[in-house]
C-alpha cells in the first residue's frame, strides 16, 4: 500500500520559489515512500554548518565561563550606608505595610491574598516548631524550608493584624532553630534557607522581640550562617563561582541574614554583601541570552525566586548594587521563559530534574515591576486565582508584598503563541491560546546533556490538550540513589532517553556529552522542512533539532522536526540516516491506551487523543505497542501508573535510512 500524506500536507503551499525543485523532490520521494534525496541534497550541508556554529559557540561559552570565574563576577564594591534604615528594613517596611493596609480596602484581589495568608498563619501557628532532622543523612533542607514558611507567614500575619500570638509563634520558631547545633553547613542550601527565615523574622518582628531573645537569635544567625558563609567566600566554596541555583540561593540567604543584623555586625555584614554581589553574576550568567534556565522550570522557580529576594533585599539599602545586578543579560526577559515553559493548565515542561507541578513564583511580580512588564503580573494573578495558590509555597507572603495590580488580559494579545529560548539548553514551546486552560501545548527541546540537573532528553517533548498532559516527562528520581551524581547517573531510567519522549537506537543511551540546538524555529504559518519552506495558515509554529550528536556512533544523521497547528494537532517527524540497529520511538503517558496497528487511541479523564504512525523506508511491520515504565532496578522509582506508547522496533530497509512520522490529534 502506498504511503499517503494527510490532507493538510497536500495543501502545503510553497513560499520559496528558489527551493521549488528540492521541495518537489522531497514531496515526491515521500509520496513514493523514499527519502533518497536527503543524503545528497539537504542534510549534510546543514549539518556541517551546525557543527561549525556549535564549535564556535562552545569556544565562546568556555571563554565566558572561564572569564566569569577569573573575575568572580562583578567588581562592584558596596559600602553600607552610614545610618542603616530602621527595622523592618527588608522587603516589608512600615511604609509597605501601610500601603498594603490601604490598598486592600479597594483591591479585592490583594484583599483575598492577605486573607488567605492570615488563614494559613492560623494553621501554621498550631503546628510545632521545626526540628533538627536530617532524614537522609545529607539534608536539613526540609526543616529550613519549613522554617521560612512558618516564620514569614506568622510574622506577616502579626504585622497585618497586630495579633501578638503570631509574633510569639514566630519568635519560638526562630529561637528553636537558633539553638540547633548547626544549620548543616555540609549542604549549604540548608544554611542559606535558614538564614532567610531567621533574617526576615528578626527584621520584621524586631520591635516585639524581647531584648535577650533578640541577642540569642542574632547570635544564632552569626554563628550558623554569617561566620560559616564568610569562611566559604574567603575559601572560594564551590557555589561562590557556580553557574546554577546554589549560587543564587546561597548569596540571597546570606545577604538577607547580613542586612538583618548590619547595624550591630557591620564589618561581617558588609563583607558578606560585597562577596555576594561579586559572586552573584556567576549564577546569573545562565540567564544569557534570553532568560532560559538550563536546569528547567522547577529549578527556575527556586533559583530565580531567590534572585528576586536578593534583588529586592537591596531596596533602599544599597540601590546601586541592585541596579547593577538588574543589568544582567537575559534577566529582563526571564519572565517570558517562565510564562512560556508553563502549560495552559499550569504544568511545567519539566525537562531536567523536576516535577511537572508548576510553582506560582512571586518573582513574576518582582520582574513585572523591575522591568515594567504588566503581562508578567497579569499572568501570575491568573495563575494564583485559577489554581488557588494565594498562600502556597514558602515564599507566598511575597505574593502580597511584591503584588503588582498592573495590566489586563489584553496585555496577552501581543504575546506570541510560540517562542524559542536559547542558552545552555535550547527549548521551545507552542500553545493554541494564552487564556484557556484547555488549550493545546507542545514543549520541545534540544539542549545540552551535560547541563546541571540535565537528563539525556534531547529531542524530548511534552504535549497537553483539554487539560490533560498526554506526553509526560517522569521528572527526577531519588537524588540519593548510588552514583546519582556521578558514574551511575545515566544508568537510571528516569535520567536517560529510555524513559523520554525521544528515540532509542539499538537500545543505547544518548551521548552524555551531546549539545543539540533548535535549528529551525519558524513561528506563524510556515514550516521549514528539509526540502524547503512551506506556508500553511493552520500552523502556529514548527521547529527542528539536529540530534546527530546525541546519537553519535549510532547513526550518521538524526533530525527531528515538530509541527504544531491551530486546532491543537501536532506532528513529530524523525529522519534518520546511516543507521543499522532498530530504532525505538517512545512517548511516556498516564493515559489508557487502545492499540490498532498504526493507530493508538489514548484516554484520560474522559478525554481522548489519537496517534497515527507513518513510516517511510521501513518494513511494514512497524506498529504501536505498549512498553512497561518499570525501571531496571528496585531502588528506582517504579513509575506506577505510567506506561510508554512506543514503536518498539522499526527495522529499516537496506538503505540505512528511515523516516518516522507520528501525528497526534485531539478528539
Ligand atoms: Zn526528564
Amino acid at each position: 500500500m502506498p504511503h499517503r500524506l494527510s490532507g493538510k500536507d497536500t495543501h502545503l503551499r510553497r513560499r520559496s520559489q528558489e527551493r521549488k525543485s528540492s521541495a518537489d523532490l522531497l514531496k515526491n520521494s515521500v509520496l513514493s515512500g523514499k527519502i533518497v534525496t536527503i543524503r545528497s541534497f539537504a542534510l549534510k550541508p546543514s549539518l556541517s554548518m551546525t557543527t561549525q556554529t556549535l564549535r564556535l559557540s562552545l569556544v565562546c561559552f568556555v571563554l565566558v565561563w572561564w572569564c566569569a570565574d577569573i573575575v568572580g563576577g562583578s567588581l562592584f564594591a558596596v559600602t553600607l550606608p552610614e545610618k542603616l534604615p530602621e527595622h523592618p528594613r527588608l522587603f516589608f517596611t512600615k511604609q509597605k505595610e501601610a500601603e498594603i493596609k490601604e490598598q486592600i480596602k479597594t483591591d479585592a484581589f490583594l484583599d483575598q491574598l492577605v486573607q488567605e495568608l492570615i488563614k494559613k498563619a492560623d494553621r501554621v501557628k498550631a503546628e510545632p516548631p521545626s526540628k533538627y532532622d536530617i532524614p537522609d543523612g545529607i539534608r536539613l533542607l526540609n526543616q529550613s524550608r519549613r522554617s521560612i514558611d512558618r516564620t514569614t507567614t506568622l510574622a506577616f500575619a502579626y504585622r497585618m493584624t497586630g495579633n501578638k500570638e503570631y509574633a510569639d509563634a514566630a519568635i519560638t520558631e526562630m529561637l528553636t532553630v537558633c539553638r540547633f547545633k548547626d544549620w548543616n553547613p555540609s549542604h549549604y542550601l540548608d544554611v542559606a534557607e535558614m538564614a532567610t527565615a531567621v533574617g526576615i523574622g528578626y527584621d520584621w518582628l524586631y520591635d516585639v522581640i524581647p531584648n535577650e531573645q533578640r541577642e540569642e537569635i542574632k547570635a544564632g544567625l552569626m554563628k550558623h550562617a554569617l561566620k560559616t558563609g564568610l569562611e566559604l567566600y574567603e575559601k572560594g566554596g564551590w557555589w561562590t563561582t557556580g553557574h546554577n541555583n546554589w549560587n543564587e540561593v546561597c548569596n540571597a540567604g546570606l545577604t538577607i541574614g547580613a542586612l538583618a543584623v548590619a547595624e550591630d555586625e557591620r564589618t561581617i555584614a558588609e563583607s558578606i554583601v560585597n562577596a555576594a554581589i561579586k559572586s552573584m553574576p556567576n549564577g546569573l550568567s545562565v540567564y544569557k541570552p534570553d532568560g532560559a534556565y538550563p536546569e528547567g522550570p522547577g529549578y527556575w522557580a527556586y533559583g530565580a525566586s531567590f534572585t528576586g529576594l536578593m534583588l529586592k533585599v537591596l531596596d533602599g539599602i544599597v540601590p546601586d548594587a541592585q541596579a547593577e545586578l538588574l543589568k544582567t543579560e537575559g534577566l529582563n526577559v526571564t519572565g517570558d521563559y517562565y510564562m512560556n515553559i508553563i502549560s495552559p493548565n499550569y504544568l511545567n515542561f519539566n525537562y531536567a530534574d523536576g516535577g511537572d507541578g508548576a510553582d506560582a513564583s512571586p518573582m513574576m511580580f518582582a520582574l513585572s515591576t523591575f522591568y515594567d512588564r504588566p503581562d508578567y503580573a497579569v499572568w501570575l494573578r491568573e495563575f494564583l486565582q485559577r489554581k488557588n495558590r494565594f498562600a502556597s509555597g514558602r515564599l507566598a507572603v511575597f505574593h502580597a508584598i511584591w503584588y503588582n495590580p498592573a495590566g489586563t488580559s489584553a496585555d496577552f494579545a501581543k504575546t506570541p503563541l510560540a517562542q524559542k529560548f536559547s542558552g545552555i539548553q535550547d527549548v521551545c514551546t507552542m500553545r493554541t491560546a494564552w487564556d484557556d486552560p484547555n488549550a493545546a501545548f507542545l514543549g520541545f527541546k534540544g539542549g545540552d546533556n551535560k547541563a546541571n540537573h540535565g537528563h539525556l532528553d534531547i529531542g524530548s517533548f511534552v504535549y497537553e490538550v483539554n487539560g490533560v498532559r498526554w506526553a509526560v516527562d517522569l521528572g527526577a528520581d531519588n537524588y540519593n540513589l548510588p552514583g546519582f551524581w556521578g558514574q551511575q547517573r545515566w544508568n537510571y531510567f528516569r535520567q536517560n532517553n529510555r524513559s523520554h519522549n525521544t528515540l532509542v537506537i539499538g537500545d543505547k543511551i544518548q551521548n552524555p556529552a551531546a549539545v543539540c540546538e533548535i535549528g529551525n524555529f519558524v513561528p506563524g504559518g510556515t514550516i521549514e522542512l528539509l526540502a524547503g519552506i512551506f506556508e500553511d495558515p493552520d500552523v502556529i509554529a514548527s521547529a527542528s533539532v539536529d540530534m546527530t550528536d546525541a546519537y553519535k556512533g549510532q547513526a550518521e544523521c538524526v533530525l527531528r522536526i515538530a509541527c504544531f497547528r491551530k486546532d491543537g494537532e501536532m506532528e513529530i517527524r524523525d529522519i534518520i540516516q546511516g543507521v543499522k540497529d532498530p530504532v525505538r520511538w517512545g512517548m511516556m503517558t498516564r493515559a489508557e491506551i487502545e492499540l490498532d496497528g498504526k493507530t493508538a487511541i489514548l484516554s484520560q479523564n474522559g478525554k481522548k487523543i489519537r496517534l497515527e504512525l507513518t513510516t517511510f523506508d521501513a518494513e511494514e511491520t512497524a506498529k504501536f505497542e505498549i512498553v512497561s515504565a518499570k525501571p531496571p532496578t528496585e531502588a528506582e522509582n517504579q513509575n506506577d501508573g505510567y506506561r510508554m506508547l512506543a514503536i518498539v522496533s522499526i527495522p529499516q530497509l537496506d538503505r540505512g535510512q528511515l523516516m518516522i512520522r507520528v501525528v497526534i490529534k485531539p478528539m
